[in-house]
């Protein structure tokens, strides 16, 4: 059931995705739903809730109607109707790039983080034909100064990164969807070895697999570097392989970032889905979507929500605030610490009498609501 209803300068964060599978991944993360606001002349779908402290606005891109054009339609109608957005986030799949240079596997997230004077996303096929072959050119701004910062927190304690996703899933997720499980094995070809025929690689030849060391750590990593965007579907191991080394190193293909940057300013996340091959299927779409989607919850968890906007038209209700708690310890995130110590000592003190709570959800995201 939906909560309550807000006005539309309330939200101050922007989410697109492509595919419903992502929207579906986006709205389970929610803390809260909010009811839909009627917009005029706007041919866009509008899912509003909260995730943490920030009031989101949430659209996907019309069905069939993926690619960049359509991506920034879809933006400029959303900042249109939403005057009071900060930022943007672009969260979905992308084919990985696996490379001696990047262990990229399928459910790992790939962030579009400006590095060695490039801006994040690269537009592959946008430039000249010049007698020697296509020239790409043009440029894209870089993602939002806030969130940068933002993944540079990130970055700091990234030792626990891939440990702390699985705080972000929701109580009610639907495990056989979303289930690492339910995906299947992560198995990577040759990249001139072409898929045989079907919905999965059953028919294909295991001697072509390429062998590679099962992880060590966790089975979730974060990638940070540049993202290639274009207008078509990459779907050709060799021609990955080709691009990416014209781009100088890339992490995934995606084919809407390169329509938003220079409009709606945003930070990239891609969750893996495939590796951009003839071998592409759709098995891993819903644990990748996944998994773009905590890592931007968790990113939004780490910005500071303007004051005035975090609760907004909710005089009558219950104040939320967001705490994190680890072993029984509660501390506010992003909170003023001076004004909140009585209010964390009680906190602390009251899960620390909850011992069941404690032992069983360590260090999770927990939504506290109270009155004053
Ligand atoms: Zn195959």
């Amino acid at each position: 059931m939906e909560g309550r209803k807000l006005r539309r300068e309330d939200y101050t964060v922007g989410w697109l995705c492509a595919l419903p599978i992502e929207l579906r991944a986006a709205r389970m993360l929610l803390d809260e739903k909010h009811q839909s606001i009627a917009v005029e002349n706007d041919t866009n779908i509008y899912t509003l809730g909260r995730l943490g402290e920030h009031n989101v606005v949430i659209s996907c891109l019309p069905a069939g109607q993926i690619g960049t054009s359509s991506a920034a339609t879809v933006a400029i109608q959303m900042k249109l109707a939403f005057t009071k957005i900060r930022f943007g986030l672009l969260v979905g799949i992308g084919g990985g790039v696996p490379s001696q240079n990047a262990d990229v596997r399928l459910g790992d997230v790939v962030v579009s983080q400006p590095q060695r004077g490039r801006p994040g996303v690269l537009q592959y096929d946008f430039g000249k034909i010049t007698p020697d072959g296509f020239e790409q050119t043009g440029c894209l701004s870089l993602p939002p100064p806030i969130l940068l910062s933002a993944v540079s927190a990130l970055q700091s304690t990234q030792s626990k990164e891939a440990d702390e996703f699985s705080h972000y899933f929701p109580e009610n997720l639907d495990v056989q969807e979303f289930a690492r499980e339910a995906a299947g094995p992560d198995v990577l070809f040759e990249a001139s070895y072409q898929h045989r025929s079907g919905d999965t690689c059953a028919s294909c030849d295991q001697e072509r697999l390429i062998t590679r060391e099962p992880r060590a750590g966790p089975d979730v990593m974060v990638h940070y570097g540049t993202i290639a965007s274009g207008n078509y579907v990459m779907k050709d191991g060799l021609e990955r392989d080709r691009i990416n080394t014209k781009l100088g190193g890339v992490l995934c293909f995606e084919m809407e970032a390169s329509g938003l940057m220079n409009t709606f300013p945003c930070l990239v996340i891609r969750g893996i889905c495939d590796y951009a091959d003839s071998h592409k299927n759709k098995k891993w779409h819903s644990y990748a979507a996944q998994t773009a989607a905590m890592y931007a919850k968790r990113v939004l968890s780490i910005v500071p929500a303007i004051p005035g906007n975090t609760t907004p038209g909710n005089k009558d209700l219950p104040e939320t605030r967001i705490y994190s708690t680890c072993h029984g310890e509660a501390e506010t995130q992003s909170m003023p610490q001076a004004a909140q110590k009585q209010e964390i000592r009680q906190l602390s003190h009251d899960l620390r009498s909850q011992g069941n709570l404690v032992r069983e959800y360590p260090r999770r995201l927990i939504s506290l609501s109270y009155c004053r």
